[in-house]
Order: structure tokens, then C-alpha cells, then sequence
């Protein structure tokens, strides 16, 4: 009875401090606080059964800074969505064609690889993918992309023409080439959703 009555106040949104609104929910499969920032910039807090919610709210405080963080890291690659979404309508289907065959033919150069074919078109679910006999088919949005992710997703192919797998030789030729490349693979990431946006 004394867990219940613990809870009862549960689900509860409160202000803490500057970080605004918080969802508080109790939780029977949480193990400990769990602090979750969503992207859609609201903060849930799962409680487990045995934290009050005045443990929580302690909790959250604690973690102030970290959540700020997280907020200002969502808002940006908000910005930067909204931006991507923005230059879809605006893309140039001969320009992008260009850009990307012409960055593919130099980095292929640059680092000694070779492939068969290559397609560019618009795809709504990758950027790029490999045949077993070396065709690349490239999606078209890839020219919306920051230079240097474009660069990433660019190697990524053509590594395959070497490496059909995604395995520990695979990364290690992907990180000689880009030391960053599980960060900036990370950040390809956030533009994979919006891959489905029509031309
Ligand atoms: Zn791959």
C-alpha cells in the first residue's frame, strides 16, 4: 500500500526551474530515475516505484545542465531539418546529378577505388547502396547534404566495392579515411527521416 500511495500523484507535468515543463511518470520497469529528452523537445522522467517524485524533481535538478544540453543539441538539428526540408523543393535535379557524380569520380581517385555504374535517382529510403558487381545507385537528396557528410556517405559506397559488410575492417577503412566518421555517421542519421519528403 505504501508504494501505491507514493505514486498516487503520478503522472504529474511541473515547472522545474528555467528547463520549463516536465513529464514525471511512474514506472514499474524502470530501475533507477530515468531522465529521456524527446525530440519533439519534451522532457519525460520515469520514476520507479520505490523514488518519490520529490527524489525526482532533486534528480532533474541535478541534471540541469546535461538536459540544456540535450534541448539546444534537438533544437539545432530541428533547424537543420527544417532547413533540408526547405532546399528539397528547390533542388536542381541536373545540378545535384552533377555534384555528386563529379565529388564520387575525385574521391574514388583520391583513395584508389574503382566501381562499375552509377545511378543517381531519387530514393526515399537510403542514401546509396552497392551491387555485387560494383553499380553504385546514389540518391539525388545526397547533394542537399553538409559537404563533408556528403563526402562520408560518397567513401561508404565505394568501401564496398572492397567490403560488403559494415564489419570492424569495413570501419577501420572508413575511420583511416575520416577519423570522425562514427560521428559524422551519427549525423547522417538525422536526415535518414527525411529521405520519404518528395522532390
Ligand atoms: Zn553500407
Amino acid at each position: 500500500m505504501r508504494t501505491l500511495k507514493k505514486h498516487q500523484e503520478l503522472p504529474a507535468v511541473i515547472n522545474v526551474d528555467s528547463l520549463g515543463p516536465i513529464t514525471f511518470v511512474s514506472s514499474s520497469r524502470a530501475r533507477r530515475i530515468n531522465i529521456s529528452v524527446k525530440t519533439s523537445g519534451g522532457v519525460r522522467v520515469a520514476v520507479p516505484k520505490r523514488a518519490t517524485l520529490k527524489e525526482a524533481r532533486q534528480f532533474v535538478l541535478s541534471k540541469q545542465t546535461w538536459i540544456e544540453k540535450q534541448l539546444t543539441r534537438l533544437t539545432r538539428i530541428q533547424d537543420e531539418a527544417n532547413k533540408f526540408s526547405e532546399k528539397i523543393k528547390e533542388l536542381d535535379i541536373d545540378k545535384a546529378s552533377n555534384k555528386i557524380a563529379t565529388r564520387l569520380h575525385e574521391l574514388a581517385q583520391e583513395h584508389g577505388f574503382s566501381y562499375n555504374k552509377l545511378t543517381i535517382r531519387n530514393q526515399k529510403t537510403r542514401w546509396g547502396s552497392c551491387s555485387a558487381k560494383n553499380n553504385l545507385s546514389l540518391n539525388i537528396k545526397l547533394a542537399l547534404l553538409p559537404d563533408e557528410l556528403l563526402d562520408l556517405v560518397l567513401i561508404h559506397e565505394l568501401i564496398h566495392t572492397k567490403i560488403r559488410n559494415h564489419g570492424p575492417e569495413f570501419w577501420q577503412m572508413l575511420e583511416k579515411i575520416y577519423p570522425l566518421a562514427r560521428e559524422l555517421d551519427r549525423q547522417i542519421n538525422k536526415y535518414s527521416g527525411l529521405l520519404h519528403l518528395p522532390l
